[in-house]
């Protein structure tokens, strides 16, 4: 194998040895397959290739200083596939066959799992698509559920630090009774300009508001929002956005840090005044937020004024590392050590 640079690798595709394949067919899952192909070969008429049946996870595994490999709240994962399952007709992966297909892909490929030093991951993208063919509208009635894994580099290269975003009001990325509450493929193709916008403007990311009255923060790209003022973690209450595994264990570690935890609609008026604030997701764990432009209004909301990540924010950071790492007791249960 050729030598991989782990520290400077990116978020992108790097091909892994296998992949594992299960079969939704006649009303129910069969056997587990391992591939070594890259490919799927599917019908031409596939409801997720025409009608969106489609919905993918993410997570990630990390080699630790005890030189074990731990997987970070898989069974949330699998229980959050559930319901985007439920949400756009398709079958539900139950939650054992999804631990053992992830535990099998992370270990049939284990030498890709980067070193602890390199601060790199091995990420676990989970797909779900209808396979079956239909021209009309409906539900397919087979799918195929795989698991592929690919090494992805340390998200902060030079160092915990802080983003700038863009609040881009021509566009919205959901609904608030549409699927901004699952994880599925039509909600990235409708934040794809959206997030060119705020590219070419020079943010990090693109910053969506509520999209019936624009009033309240949903979400920060592809990831959750939370702020911070006197000691409280505050995160927006909505339907449309994804409910974020990162942020609901920040709820839980801010909790054990003696915070107190908010989570209600927060007025776009409220973004000033915190004191601290930042983005949650599995990729960066936390990215913390500098300030949050409103781009056709000119408007400024300026979180860290001296440019720093803040306290709490680090603390949150610290913590969640070291569980994910092993070097802190997992008191909620939420590492499955391979
Ligand atoms: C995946 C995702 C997140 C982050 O969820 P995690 O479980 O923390 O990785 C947040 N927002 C959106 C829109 C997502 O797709």
């Amino acid at each position: 194998m050729q030598q991989i640079d782990w520290a400077n690798l990116s978020f992108g595709y790097v091909k892994t040895d296998y992949n594992v394949r299960c079969y939704w067919r006649d009303g129910a899952w069969g056997e587990i397959e391992v591939s070594s192909s890259e490919t799927i070969n599917i019908h031409i008429a596939a409801t997720c290739l025409h009608y969106g049946q489609e919905a993918f996870e993410g997570q990630k595994a990390f080699r630790c200083p005890d030189g074990k490999i731990r997987i970070f709240r898989i069974e949330e994962n699998a229980a959050r596939l559930q319901a985007t399952s439920r949400g756009i007709m398709m079958p539900e992966v139950p939650t054992e066959l999804f631990v053992e297909m992830a535990k099998k892909a992370v270990a049939l490929n284990e030498r890709f799992v980067p070193p602890y030093e390199s601060g790199a991951a091995l990420y676990i993208r989970p797909l779900l698509i209808g396979t079956g063919a239909q021209v009309g509208v409906h539900p397919a009635d087979e799918f195929m559920f795989m698991i592929f894994v690919t090494p992805v580099g340390p998200y902060f290269k030079g160092g915990f630090a802080t983003n700038d975003y863009a609040i881009v009001r021509s566009y919205d990325r959901s609904a608030p009774l549409g699927t901004g509450c699952y994880k599925v493929g039509g909600n990235y193709a409708a934040s794809l300009r959206a997030n060119q916008v705020a590219h070419d403007a020079g943010y990090a990311c693109e910053f969506y508001l509520d999209a019936k009255e624009k009033k309240y923060i949903d979400e920060c790209g592809a990831a959750n929002f939370f702020g911070i003022k006197d000691g409280t973690y505050v995160t927006p209450a909505s339907t449309s956005i994804l409910p974020s595994i990162t942020n609901a264990s920040m709820m839980q570690l801010a909790q054990d840090l003696g915070m107190k935890v908010e989570r209600r609609p927060i007025p776009l008026e409220e973004l000033s005044t915190f004191e601290e604030a930042g983005a949650v997701g599995t990729a960066a764990v936390i990215s913390p937020i500098g300030k949050i432009v409103d781009l056709e209004r000119g408007t400024e909301y300026v979180i860290a004024r001296d440019g720093q990540p803040g306290p709490w924010s680090r603390k949150l950071y610290d913590t969640f590392r070291a569980i994910q790492y092993g070097t802190a007791p997992d008191r909620h249960g939420w590492v499955t050590i391979l």
